[in-house]
């Protein structure tokens, strides 16, 4: 019978084999926008340890807001003179969809593009100022997210006390995964 327990991370109820939570991508708590594997893979649920919760707080939240906070001032006060940023491009469609065989439309996608502050290219300074305010936005929201990611680690810390796994009759992730493989086929 599956264990589940609470990721010390995400928040979400995972399946926990050998004392460890399994894989399982990482969503953010309200958004359900996933952006990777969860950094609490592999570390004990919360219910047992708030181990996995310190080591995310540590080694990912804590350097990464010093990192976003340092390149915001940087921004602010203009000292920026090269960025790298998404560019959306055009794919050859009919080669990718008979090559790749993928689901989707490859209509378009992105690539990194490099743009220099350049006082002489009138053209080039219109893009630069855009691509600058549009990084300074999401560099301002992400310093935000990463506040309350800090908050809610540190919450999840203080707030610790040791819980009971659950065991159940049957895994919720796999149902979802079908379901969603259905709910795709239909839209094609
Ligand atoms: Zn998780």
């Amino acid at each position: 019978m599956p264990t589940l327990g609470t990721c010390p991370v995400c928040e979400r109820a995972i399946r926990v084999r050998t004392g460890k939570m399994v894989h399982h991508g990482y969503q953010r708590p309200g958004s359900g926008h996933i952006v990777g594997d969860c950094y609490g893979v592999g570390t004990p649920p919360y219910e047992i340890s708030s181990e996995g919760t310190r080591g995310y707080r540590d080694h990912v939240v804590a350097p990464r807001l010093a990192r976003d906070e340092t390149f915001l001032a940087r921004l602010e006060a203009r000292t920026v003179e090269e960025l790298h940023y998404e560019r959306t491009v055009p794919v050859p469609t009919t080669l990718q969809r008979g090559w790749t065989g993928r689901r989707t439309d490859p209509g378009w996608t992105t690539t990194v593009g490099r743009i220099r502050f350049d006082e002489a290219e009138p053209d080039q300074q219109r893009v630069w100022e855009r691509v600058y305010g549009a990084r300074l936005d999401t560099t301002r929201s992400e310093v935000a997210w990463m506040q309350r990611e800090l908050e809610r680690c540190e919450r999840l810390i203080r707030d610790w006390a040791p819980g009971e796994l659950r065991e159940v009759e049957s895994e919720p992730q796999p149902g979802r995964q079908r379901r969603r493989r259905r709910l795709f086929r239909r839209t094609r």
